[in-house]
């Protein structure tokens, strides 16, 4: 079994405590790795070191092209470690070999390089419209904020340790990185890498433990500067709740419920695997599933029933065999609270069209077949809250404005989809969806250069592209006075003019 302990100011030590934790194979149920639990006190420690390499200006001090250096340094030995990354994501996650092979361990590296690049790139001076009385030089210096506590899900773990420490590390700022609890692997591996690097010590901080205690500690620390955070929302609230004692930037990407908007001249040969993947990815954990799904009542029982056939095909077994289209979710407690959602669909009046259960013929792992259910209203529970797991809810609509009207009836605002023919009409139903992403006869495209956030309550902030390093620098106005003489400066007669 894999023993890790914390990073901490260049150095591998054992959480204060001495405690440790098990990390869970959800395929397996085995235990696969034993963890340092970091505390409050580790946590305060890391953020110490944190703020003292923050100060002393060895990261941020460095020419940008340095800074750059070392960022592709650490991206190339991702790279390098590859195949085991994505081993261990799969075997951590329980995502499919599939996912972690085409889109979480590679889309990391790739992120991972694109800052590297802005780290360089990036004008760090910006100018403004030049002032003529009086006359003066304006422009922005573009600084980073300071030390920046990060905390990510257990979804794609590798991929959302990348996309918070990237863009911090590219701008200048130093970091403490708490990863998820369930899986914790991924985040550690590139602690190990970037302790391997030239990267100066106590700039990156890695610390493993509960969110209560650890996370806590760094949403509230009065020494941290920035909190970024991917999660659900509720704990979104209170980070923010937390960051307010000390009026901490913020960065929330929280949860979804996203629509899937099908019109009637929608190219089907597409859009059923599409809605399928929309949702299916990742057994639905992931904040942007497709998990409503509108159809117009004159094509909805024909849609339901394609839909039905081939999704009651998908393939679950091990998320490590190239065959398997779906793995099984994160833990025993997801699995737990993805059934308590099944029930309470049955229970208000929803009809399951497939799945609904555990599949038989696996014994081991934790498991939900693809679920569909159909006769969902917009107001069920079932259509409302984030379930994060293979439940679609298919919701009749008579009108493209009444569709559009439930989609935008939820407190998310992450992503949504239009699958349509006609250009025009689906360009006009994006335009309505109130969301950070909307696709047009896609879903889950998620690109490191384009940006990535939420409306209403899935988020504030973007990440990804410019936008997701700009979140990580503080704008500062620099007036620089070319007015030389006393008698021309404005004030002159306004305060002393003797
Ligand atoms: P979660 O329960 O909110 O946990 C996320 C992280 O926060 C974990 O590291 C967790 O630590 C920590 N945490 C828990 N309670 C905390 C507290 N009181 N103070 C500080 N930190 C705390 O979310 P999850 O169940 O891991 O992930 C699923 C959620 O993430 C979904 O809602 C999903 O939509 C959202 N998500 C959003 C995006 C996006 O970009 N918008 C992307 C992926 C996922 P422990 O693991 O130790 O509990
Ligand atoms: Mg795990």
């Amino acid at each position: 079994m894999r023993q890790y302990q914390l990073y901490i100011n260049g150095e591998w030590i054992d959480a204060k405590s001495g405690g440790t934790f098990k990390v869970l194979n959800p395929y397996t149920e085995e235990a696969i790795a034993e963890v340092a639990k970091g505390s409050r006190e580790d946590a305060q420690i890391a953020i110490d070191a944190a703020r003292k390499a923050f100060d002393s200006g060895i990261w941020s001090g460095l020419p940008p092209q340095r800074r750059c250096e070392i960022l592709l340094d650490i991206a190339e030995r991702l790279a390098a470690k590859q195949s085991e990354l994505i081993e261990l994501e799969t075997k951590d996650a329980g995502m499919t070999t599939r996912m972690s092979s085409m889109a979480d361990i590679p889309g990391g590296i790739g992120q991972f390089r694109y800052y590297a690049e802005l780290a360089r790139s990036v004008p760090f001076y910006e100018g403004l419209p030049p002032m003529e009385f009086p006359t003066s030089y304006n422009f922005v210096l573009r600084e980073p904020i300071g030390v920046c506590g990060q905390i990510i899900p257990w979804n794609a773990p590798f991929l959302m340790a990348v996309s918070k420490l990237a863009p911090a590390l590219a701008a200048g700022n130093t970091v403490v990185l708490k990863p998820a609890s369930y899986t914790p692997i991924t985040a550690l591996e590139l602690a190990k890498i970037i302790d391997e690097s030239d990267m100066p010590k106590g700039v990156v901080s890695v610390v493993t433990g509960p969110g209560s205690t650890v996370g806590e500690e760094i949403a509230a620390n009065p020494k941290v500067d920035k909190v970024s955070f991917t999660g659900s929302t509720e704990v979104g609230r209170r980070i923010m709740e937390l960051a307010s004692s000390t009026v901490k930037k913020v960065t929330l990407e929280l949860g979804g419920k996203s629509p899937v908007i099908v019109l009637e001249d929608a190219n089907w040969d597409v859009a059923i695997d599409g809605v399928l993947y929309g949702v299916y990815l990742h057994s639905g954990q992931i904040c942007v599933a497709g998990t409503r799904l509108f159809l117009p009542g004159s094509i909805h029982d024909e849609f339901v029933e394609k839909l039905v056939a081939k999704a009651s095909h998908m393939k679950l077994g091990d998320p490590m065999d190239w065959g398997t289209d779906m793995g099984p979710l994160v833990s025993a407690e997801q699995r737990d609270r993805v059934e308590g959602y099944i029930k309470s669909g049955l229970g208000q009046g929803a009809r399951l069209a497939c799945g609904g259960a555990r599949p038989k013929e696996l014994e081991k792992g934790y498991f939900v077949e693809p679920t569909i259910f159909i006769d969902v209203k917009n107001d069920m529970k079932i259509a409302q809250e984030e379930i994060f797991g293979p439940v679609l809810s298919v919701i009749k609509y008579s009108s493209v404005d009444e569709a559009i009207d439930m989609a935008n009836d939820t407190i998310y605002g992450l992503a949504g989809a239009v699958w349509s023919e006609d250009m025009g009409r689906a360009m006009d139903v994006a335009k309505k969806i109130r969301s950070g992403t909307v696709w047009i006869n896609e879903h889950h495209m998620i690109d490191t250069r384009h940006p990535f956030g939420g409306y209403k309550q899935s988020g504030i902030g973007r990440e990804m592209g410019i936008y997701g390093f700009h979140e990580y620098t503080e704008i500062k106005h620099v007036y620089m006075d070319l007015v030389r003489k006393r008698e021309s400066k404005l004030w002159y007669g306004m305060v002393c003019s003797g």
